[in-house]
This record gives C-alpha cells, sequence and structure tokens, in this order.
C-alpha cells in the first residue's frame, strides 16, 4: 500500500517496521463541546485507514488521546461555574454518542491527559537534563526550539522563518520566543498538579509525545491528525519525543485535508459551523460517513448541506440496488443461459479497481466509484430478463452481493439491512420535508376505497393533494408505495 507521507511531502509504499505489527496514534479531540463536522472527518478517515490496515491482516494498535486539560477546557468550565473535569467528561461522553452513530470504531488505548501527568513530568525533566528544556523563574517549563536542529522537518519551516512571527505573550518568561511551553505553572482556580517545578499542568503539545511513548515503541509506523495539527502541534510532538529519546518519532506522518463549508473556511462567527449534532438531526448517520469517504482524504471537503443530498441519493441508490439483488437471489428457479463474458470482465474490473484505489494513498473516492460500477452491473443483469433467471445471473449478482459485504466491513457503510436501511431514510427525508406520515397513510387509505369504488376522480384529488404534501404515489403489484417527492 502507498501512503503519502508528509514528512518529505512523498507517498511511499508502507511497510511496518516489526513484522505484522502496526502501531498508530491519531491526535483525539480537546474535550470542551460538541464534535463538529472537521473532527467527524478526521475521525472517520482514520477509521477506515485502521479497518484497511486489519483487512490487510495487520495486527494494528491504534491509540486516539482524550485532551482533558486545556485552556478552552477551563474557559468553558469557568463560563459554566463548574470544574474543568466535568466538562471534558461530558464531552468525552458526547463524543461517543457522535462517533458510534458514525460507526467509528473505538481505539485499542484511549488515554486521557490527567491520567499521565507523571509520565509527562518525566518527559519533561529529561528534557531539562539534556538542556533542551528550562524553567522559569515561576514555574512555566519551555522547549528550547533552537536546541533541536531539525525543527521544521515536517512543516517544511525554517527557524528564520519562524522568528519574523513568534511572539512572547504577556507573562511567559521564555527565554526565546520560538519556545514553547512544556509545562505552566498554576494560575489560580486552574487544575493542577505537583511537579518539580511547582503546581501546575502540562502543555496540550506534551501529552501526545508522552502517551504515545508509553503505549507502542519509537518510531511510531503512522502518526495521524488533521491537516491543521502538522504545525505548531505535530512539529513539536516531534521536537519533544527525538529530543527526548534520540529515536525517530514517527515513520508515516498521515493528515486529512480541512473541511470548508459552502467554499469557506468554517468557524463560529461566520454562523457557518455545524456539529454532528446539527447534521444527523436531519440527515442518517451513515449519509454524513459516506459523504466523508466521498472525497480523497487529502482534498478539501467543501461541506453543504445540498452536497450532503447528492450523497444521500448515492447511499439510496446502492441500497436500492442491494435490496433489488437480494429480492432476486430468493429465486429458487435457475437456467442455464451463460453470462457474456464483457459482463464478467467489466466486473473484474471494478473489483480490481476498488482494491486498487484502497492501496494508492486510500483513495476512497475512487473505490466507490468502483463500486457504483458493480451496482450499476447488477442492475444491468436484474433488467435482463434471462439473465436475471440465470444461474450465471445468480452468480453474478452472488459474487457482486459478497463484495459489498465484504469492503463494507472496510469503509464503515453499507452493512445494514438494505430494506430496513431504505425505511429509515424514508422516515428520514419524510420529517426533513415536514411530511406526516401518519397523515399520509390516512390518505392513502381513502386513495384504496376510492379505487375499490371506482371513484377515480376523488382518488385523483387525492394524489394531487398527496403531491401537495411532497409525497408521491406508486401503484405497484404489492399495493400503493409512496415516497417523499
Ligand atoms: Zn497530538
Amino acid at each position: 500500500m502507498r501512503l503519502y507521507n508528509t514528512m518529505g511531502r512523498v507517498k511511499q509504499e508502507f511497510a511496518p517496521q516489526h513484522g505484522n505489527a502496526v502501531s498508530m496514534y491519531v491526535c483525539g479531540i480537546t474535550a470542551y463541546d460538541y464534535c463538529h463536522i472537521g473532527h467527524a472527518r478526521s475521525a472517520v478517515v482514520f477509521d477506515v485507514l485502521v479497518r484497511y490496515l486489519r483487512f490487510k491482516g495487520y495486527d494494528v494498535t491504534f491509540v486516539r488521546n482524550f485532551t482533558d486539560v486545556d485552556d478552552k477546557i477551563i474557559k468553558r468550565a469557568n463560563e459554566l461555574g463548574v470544574n474543568s473535569q466535568e466538562i471534558a467528561e461530558k464531552f468525552i461522553g458526547e463524543f461517543y454518542v457522535d462517533m458510534d452513530a458514525l460507526n467509528v470504531l473505538r481505539a485499542d488505548v484511549e488515554p486521557k491527559c490527567t491520567e499521565h501527568i507523571s509520565e509527562m513530568i518525566a518527559l519533561t525533566q529529561g528534557l531539562i537534563e539534556k538542556d533542551h528544556a528550562y524553567a522559569s523563574p515561576s514555574g512555566d517549563v519551555y522547549f528550547k526550539v533552537r536546541s533541536f536542529a531539525d525543527y521544521g522537518k515536517l512543516s517544511g519551516r525554517n527557524i528564520e522563518d519562524l522568528v519574523s512571527g513568534a511572539r512572547v505573550e504577556p507573562g511567559e518568561e521564555k527565554r526565546d520566543p520560538l519556545d514553547f511551553a512544556l509545562w505552566k505553572a498554576a494560575k489560580p482556580g486552574e487544575p493542577s498538579w505537583q511537579s518539580p517545578w511547582g503546581l501546575g499542568r502540562p502543555g496540550w503539545h506534551l501529552e501526545c509525545s508522552a502517551m504515545s511513548e508509553k503505549y507502542m515503541a519509537l518510531p511510531l509506523d503512522i502518526h495521524g491528525g488533521g491537516q491543521d495539527l502538522a504545525f505548531p502541534h505535530h512539529e513539536n510532538e516531534i521536537a519533544q519525543s527525538e529530543a527526548a529519546t534520540g529515536k525517530e518519532f514517527a515513520k508515516f506522518w498521515v493528515h486529512n485535508g480541512f473541511v470548508q463549508i459552502n467554499s469557506e473556511k468554517m468557524s463560529k462567527s461566520l454562523g457557518n459551523f455545524f456539529t454532528i449534532r446539527d447534521i444527523l438531526a436531519k440527515f442518517l448517520p451513515e449519509t454524513l460517513r459516506y459523504f466523508l469517504l466521498s472525497m480523497h482524504y487529502r482534498s478539501p471537503l467543501d461541506f453543504s448541506f445540498d452536497a450532503l443530498e447528492e450523497s444521500e441519493k448515492g447511499v439510496r441508490r446502492i441500497y436500492a440496488a442491494l435490496a433489488q439483488v437480494d429480492a432476486a437471489l430468493a429465486a429458487t428457479k435457475w437456467s442455464k443461459t451463460p453470462m457474456p463474458q464483457d459482463i464478467l470482465d467489466e466486473l473484474a474490473g471494478y473489483e480490481q479497481g476498488f482494491s486498487e484505489a484502497f492501496e494508492d494513498d486510500l483513495n476512497t473516492a475512487a473505490a466507490l466509484g468502483h463500486l457504483f460500477g458493480m451496482v450499476r452491473l447488477a442492475g444491468r443483469v436484474l433488467d435482463d430478463k434471462a439473465l436475471r433467471k440465470a444461474e450465471a445471473g445468480r452468480d453474478l449478482l452472488a459474487r457482486i452481493r459478497a463484495g459489498l459485504a465484504k469492503w463494507s466491513g472496510v469503509l464503515g457503510v453499507f452493512g445494514l439491512e438494505p430494506e430496513l436501511f431504505l425505511a429509515d431514510l424514508k422516515a428520514c427525508r419524510a420529517a426533513r420535508a415536514g411530511i406526516d406520515a401518519a397523515r399520509v397513510e390516512a390518505l392513502l387509505s381513502d386513495r384504496l376505497d376510492a379505487r375499490k369504488n371506482k371513484d377515480f376522480s376523488r382518488s385523483d384529488a387525492i394524489r394531487d393533494e398527496l403531491a401537495a404534501l411532497r409525497v408521491e404515489v406508486k401503484d405497484t403489484p404489492q399495493g400503493q408505495a409512496w415516497d417523499v417527492l
């Protein structure tokens, strides 16, 4: 498998360092608010990477942390008049609610910052002993950026570029504006821990260095996170870990791209900020997950509700096709009509294309394109009266069904019972359109009576009334069916 490595900015063949075992660390959330669509993207991207590596047979150890002490958490706690641990626990709980809905698997280890204070103190002490860090008179500890010659190697920045943007904020006691905090002396009203430098708390960057090394050997095979974390967070993690251990920190650096909203940067101040909750109030989780996978993970992803509706149509098409395939496979009598070779070749092409897309830097967008190809092919067989009833048709449909079942475990979509999913989706679309399902059922019952009584003008009038409610009626061999117009 080829994977793009931010370190060096090149696609490289991925292979674990130690046999079959893959170590992977991804920076998790700072638990001070509900997760937004950017968090959803990062979580889903790395979830698919873990699932795919496991699918390939690797024994993956996946560690994703929770930052549960931080300026933002403390600020939120003070606003609400509660302690910061309560805020962190609440939003870790809310993270699980969202991620479970999105079918994001739990990490193998989910360490919390506050449970690893002693490891962080030890790491900081080691850096001071090696003269990569110093304590200030008031009890802050700073990392000496100039003591680490490779600083900037991940983000491609050099020290001189960074100098112009570096500032010493009021109250900071840095010897050099480039230096960053490893440990912060306690301020009144903040959570704090005893340390060799007095009461204080860890800086944000420190936890990932301390916790990744605790649970996995360095170098890590893969370190991941959102693109916004590459600088300074990951650059600082590298400086801390490599300066302390003398070992390389990670072999592969994988970063997912930004999420934009209607082509603009998402921000609360612009009013274009969507939490996962906001979106799942209107769309099914699987629609959102599919949408997030519909672009390559490194591309910017432009979120809009219109784009999400397009994704919904795509998900619906796949499930509708699966439902038809399942119905066709329930038949018991089969003919000997042979399958044309071009159809078999086309299917083999999609199957190979799907695997190749995953192997080429986890290109889920291209993979989904091949999956649509398979589903179109299933439609071609189902539409062909002879092939639909042939043993060769059954075998082909079963092969497509089995392929989808296999890949649904990697994608984390298309694994549900088609009829159940389609019923949920219909209810979701009806709710979004403000359709009262009970009212629709009552009108359909009236229409059925009208048709039994051959009162066709009444039946047509009811159809018009339903259309005004954005409901389309279809008369099928199984009776009346309705859908959202
Ligand atoms: Zn991190």
